[in-house]
């Protein structure tokens, strides 16, 4: 009975008429009384304490006074008249203004009346003043009305045209909180609640909506938050299980004849402790009988890639074929070049397959791939393609896995009986706590640690007025022997003045750095992908000092001698997009610079993302500050967002609380996976509750 109450819809609730629940539905998508009471305010007013007049200062951004109202009058001329009156109390008086409504606001204030005054505090002339201040009397106002944290909502022009602004949202809100049948029910066992001293869900939908103090909201919130990341962790967490119940994966016990012939003989360096634990996690993924599905999360330049092709050798001991997946055609290529080199002499066939192989190189090789005399395919987007079929994929790399999205993923292993197994390599670094909820279902490995002898790359911000010492800087490494990079912004809305920037940048550069004595290459985007390929092989084996690009080089690419990252109007950059630009050079011996140019108007979060670059080579503390910065949903981009779709947690800030979360998740289900137990039987309603709305949702759109 009480439950239902909660899905009464919202036309019936009390002092919602038609039209409002109208735009309430279109605007917020709030169809019954549960969903109004979560509907949370995003943030509050401080109405608990009263200044006096003489308090008053700049420091403060909103105050409410009580006094005495007198003088009121309209003053200035007849076409823009305001409306003037004096709050007097003990230590002194303030000025109120009005400068709309005028007549309306002076005909319902009443003189000599005591009044409750609330708004901002503006200098003016060296006076205080208050423009359009909420206005309350004294006598009319109920005991807890407006004297304790006033809850902010979001509303919208249209929500205000129906009498729904954040007062009046909160009007209905309140209505419906204190009606008598508003019962809530608990959605957490009490084990939990004890565990974590949580308060109960109707106290918390109470306070968070009604606060009397900052500690009601402080435990509101903590309870509601932990419930919305509970609920994702168990979702999380119940949907990997069921994934690996189904997910039969092929069993590659042996370490053979190739993988050890490798090792022995062809690997070029000893391998770091993080590779070594993070090939012990794969390979242990790959005898468990389920289907592995690893995300590899290494910083630039940290080795992936041997990682890959250590555990692309353990398929091909075990009989089965590696696919390796690159965002760019550069990538691709690039990936090829370093297998074939590193694999030598061993007899292996591997090709590389883009969107500019031939046709008659593509037949050849959907054949080769199709009979199995092709061990490891390397490509682009061009090996999803249906006309690809794998005699027997053991084993699918994803290199750079932020830039595909999850459908595509699974298209590669739609061709097998069993999926293969599947390592996502990023060197976009996630923060731990998104990592757990956006890929909760996917086991998490991490290189941790550079290889030996790397110098930290230094960071330094210039202005485009400090472009001579740029310049002088260059001429420097050149000599040096060293090789340098200058990268432009290309954002497809404005492509065509981008590439004029780019063009006259290379142009400039021409100028002063003239052959014969400068070789300058430079790729961008328009370019035929042969030329491009020309001019990065140029720049790949030193023939060129130079090389001006455009995005394109961002991934992956690997010339060790480039030592000097130069990146133009770097403000246009996001954090993780300038990491991993900065993440081509540092990859030598010698000691790598990165340059980050802009002009001098600068926006706030443009100075803190060029502060943090100069700060820090940490991959892992940049993901952090670009999560702050932009919140989790563009991070990301918009494939995972409706993981991201939260009403009250924050899952850059709320890490505690997310911790909290996925323990006891994990707790609970593997104590009671079915959620059978009678003191988790709140939990499992609320999960098949859950559950069933986010069909109906997908049956809606
Ligand atoms: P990323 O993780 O960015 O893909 P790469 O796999 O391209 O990094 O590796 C960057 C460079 O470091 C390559 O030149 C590679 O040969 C080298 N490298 C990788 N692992 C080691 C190691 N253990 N010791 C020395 N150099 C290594
Ligand atoms: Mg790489």
């Amino acid at each position: 009975m009480s439950a239902d109450f909660l899905q009464t819809p919202i036309e019936y609730l009390k002092g919602i008429g038609p039209q409002k629940a109208e735009v309430l539905k279109k605007e917020l998508r709030i169809f019954n009384a549960g969903q109004l009471l979560e509907y949370f305010p995003f943030r509050y007013i401080d109405r608990s304490r009263f200044y006096k007049v003489s308090e008053i200062n700049s420091e403060i951004s909103l105050v409410q006074i009580k006094g005495v109202l007198s003088q009121i009058e309209e003053i200035g001329s007849p076409r823009k008249t305001r409306l003037r009156a004096y709050l007097k109390d003990e230590t002194g008086k303030i000025e109120l203004v009005w400068f709309k409504a005028v007549k309306w606001i002076k005909d319902n204030l009443i003189p000599g009346a005591a009044y409750v005054a609330f708004g901002k505090p503006t200098l003016f002339n060296n006076q205080f003043n208050i423009a359009h201040p909420e206005m309350d009397e004294l006598a009319k106002v109920k005991p807890n009305q407006f004297f304790g944290f006033k809850p902010v909502y979001n509303s919208s022009e249209k929500l205000g045209r129906q009498g729904l602004s954040s007062k009046g949202i909160e009007k209905v809100i309140h209505a419906l909180l204190f009606s008598p049948n508003c019962h809530i029910s608990e959605t957490l066992s009490n084990e939990i609640r004890q565990e974590l001293k949580l308060i109960s869900r109707t106290e918390a939908i109470k306070k968070i909506h009604n606060p009397q103090n900052p500690e009601d909201i402080k435990h509101a919130q903590r309870r509601l938050k932990f419930e919305e990341l509970f609920y994702l962790q168990i979702e999380i967490l119940h949907r990997k299980k069921t994934r690996q119940q189904q997910s039969k994966g092929f069993i590659f016990e042996q370490v053979g004849e190739l993988f050890n012939t490798f090792y022995r003989n062809y690997l070029p360096f000893d391998l770091t402790e993080a590779q070594k634990r993070v090939l012990k996690e794969i390979r242990a993924d790959m005898c468990t009988g389920r289907q592995m599905n690893r995300l590899l999360q290494g910083d630039v330049g940290s080795g992936k890639t041997m990682v890959s092709l250590l555990s692309a050798l353990i398929a091909l001991d075990n009989g089965f074929q590696c696919s390796i997946m690159a965002p760019t055609e550069i990538l691709a290529n690039q990936h090829y070049e370093s297998f074939m080199e590193a694999l030598g002499e061993m007899p292996l066939n591997v090709a590389l397959l883009t969107g500019s192989s031939k046709t008659a190189q593509r037949k050849k090789i959907h054949a080769g791939i199709e009979s199995g005399e092709i061990h490891i395919l390397i490509g682009t987007h061009a090996l999803i393609e249906d006309k690809v079929k794998f005699k027997n994929l053991g084993l699918a790399v994803i290199d750079e896995q932020h830039r595909f999205g999850v459908a595509q993923r699974a298209s590669l292993w739609k061709k097998n009986s069993l999926p293969p197994h599947v390592l996502v390599m990023t060197a976009t670094p996630i923060p731990r706590t998104l990592a757990m909820t956006l890929y909760g279902d996917l086991e998490i490995s991490v290189i941790d640690e550079l290889p030996p002898g790397r110098k930290a790359i230094k960071t330094v911000h210039y202005f485009d007025s400090q472009r001579l010492r740029v310049f002088g800087f260059m001429e420097e490494q050149i000599k040096l022997g060293r090789q340098i990079y200058i990268v432009y912004p290309l954002i497809e809305e404005s492509a065509t003045l981008d590439y004029k920037d780019l063009m006259d940048g290379y142009e400039s550069i021409v100028r002063r750095f003239p052959m014969p004595e400068y070789q300058i290459s430079m790729v961008h985007g328009r370019m035929k992908s042969e030329d491009k390929d020309f001019e990065m092989q140029r720049f790949i084996k030193g023939e060129t000092h130079i090389m001006v690009a455009t995005t394109v080089i961002e991934v992956g690419v690997n010339v060790p001698n480039a030592s000097v990252m130069i990146i133009e109007s770097a403000q246009r950059f996001g954090l993780s997009q300038l990491h991993q630009l900065r993440g081509r050079v540092g990859r030598g011996a010698d000691q790598s610079f990165c340059i980050l140019m802009t002009d001098d108007k600068l926006s706030r979060e443009a100075r803190v993302r060029l502060k943090t670059m100069c700060d820090t080579n940490d991959g892992f503390k940049i993901s952090e500050v670009d999560l702050k910065l932009r919140g989790p949903g563009n991070l990301l981009g918009t494939q995972q967002s409706g993981v991201l779709d939260l009403k009250i947690a924050d899952l850059s800030s709320d890490t505690k609380i997310l911790h909290f979360a996925r323990e006891t998740a994990k707790k609970i289900l593997e104590e009671d996976p079915e959620l059978n137990l009678t003191q988790n039987e709140p939990i499992k309603k609320q999960f098949n509750y859950l559950n069933s709305k986010k069909q109906d949702w997908s049956k809606i759109s």
